[in-house]
This record gives C-alpha cells, structure tokens and sequence, in this order.
C-alpha cells in the first residue's frame, strides 16, 4: 500500500477513536492538502478514491488540476491561501471551496466572478481569532458586518475558518471559533492541521485540512 494512503487511513482511524470515546457521532471530512507537491505524490491518494484536496496557491492549482478535474469529475478543490481580488477570476473556475474570505472586497470580487461564471462556490469566512496584526482573516469586531455583507451579495457561507496562534493554546482559539460559529449558525468549520487535527475534531470541525502527516515533509 503506498504510504500517503497508509497514513491517511491512520488518521481517519486516530480521529473515529478520539470521537467514538466522547459520543461525537459525526465525523469531520479530511482535506488532504497537497500544496507542493507533485501529482505523482497526490495520485495514489486519487485513485484510493479521496475526493477532497488543499492547496494555497491560484496558479499551482490551475497547473496541478485542470485536468485530473476532467478526469475525476467528484474532485472537491479547497482554496485555502489568501487570495488576492486579481486571482479570483481564475479560482472561481478551478475551485469548489474557498475558505479564505476575509475583506468586503474579496467578497465583492468573489460576488461579481461568479455571476460572470454562473458558479456558486461554497465559501468559509477566515477569522483572526488570535488578532494578530501580521496574520490573515478578518478581525472579530468585523465578522458579523462582513457575514451580513456576503448575505446581501446572496454569497453561500457555509462556516468559519481559522489558523490559531503558533505556539500557543490552541483548544482556546478554537473553542472561541466554535462558539461564534454557533451564534451565526453555521453548518461547517474549517480548522484543525497536521498538529491539532485531533483537537480541532473535538472541537466540531468539520473539515479538517491535513498536508505534511499525509504525504510528508514538504521542502
Ligand atoms: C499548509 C496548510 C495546511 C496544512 O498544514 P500541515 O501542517 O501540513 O497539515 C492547513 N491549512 C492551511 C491554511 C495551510 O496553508
């Protein structure tokens, strides 16, 4: 068996474990982030029947994808980079979530793109749940405007999205993330990485976005 698909099967065990253990029924999807890495690495993964995959990048994404899409039409491709408003054109085309909605003018150029597509992506609001001044997401103060703003532009937000602090509790940031998920009544919650999958599933993730345990040491 090739070892990103052992490895993969690992986690989903570790994480049934964990959740079986506390009477959590549903169970997180996984998103298999393939940043970096060469098709070569993420096709065993593919043809084992994995649908759901990561990357950061716009343009890595339109090479590395274009065509598995059309070859496997069930492929779901995560946005979760930044994304700047001149690459949004190109990531309304290739991907079918994006969990890094983060400014009013994002979610303007997100609005316009997918009129002109006729797409409708399923869209994560980024929160900076450790307000940190260098690190992406909207403030918190912000949230509930922008989440207004994206209803009015009929955008499909299905959750928050958050990267805690490095270094630091992460069960607190993700508990807050969790709570405020709630007040707004969302369905999905992107959180949880190769260290903290674990936690973050306790937390009520539903997706979790897993590259380096699944396929390794990215150079
Ligand atoms: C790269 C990345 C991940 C995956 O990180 P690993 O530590 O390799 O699991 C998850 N989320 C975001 C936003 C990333 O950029």
């Amino acid at each position: 068996m090739h070892n990103s698909i052992k490895k993969y099967e690992d986690i989903c065990n570790s994480i049934k474990l964990k959740l079986e253990a506390q009477k959590i029924s549903k169970l997180p999807k996984i998103i298999a982030v393939s940043k970096t890495f060469g098709i070569e690495k993420i096709l065993p993964l593919i043809e084992y029947g994995h649908l759901d995959y990561g990357e950061n990048k716009v343009q890595e994404a339109v090479d590395k994808w274009t065509k598995i899409k059309i070859d496997n039409p069930n492929i779901k491709l995560h946005m979760i980079g930044k994304l700047q408003t001149n690459k949004v054109k190109f990531a309304i085309k290739i991907f079918d979530f994006i969990h890094t909605v983060d400014s009013l003018k994002l979610a303007k150029k997100i609005a316009d793109e997918q009129i002109k597509q006729n797409r409708k992506l399923n869209l994560f609001i980024q929160v900076n749940i450790g307000s940190e001044h260098q690190k992406a997401g909207i403030d918190k103060s912000e949230l509930v405007n922008l989440y207004r703003y994206c209803n009015e532009l009929n955008l499909n937000i299905i959750g928050l999205m958050c990267i805690p602090p490095a270094n630091e509790e992460v069960e607190k940031y993700f508990n807050q993330t969790n709570l405020l998920n709630k007040q707004l009544n969302f369905s999905e919650l992107s959180m949880g990485m190769s260290s903290d999958y674990l936690k973050a599933a306790e937390h009520s993730s539903s997706y979790l976005r897993i590259g380096s345990s699944i396929f390794g040491k990215r150079i």
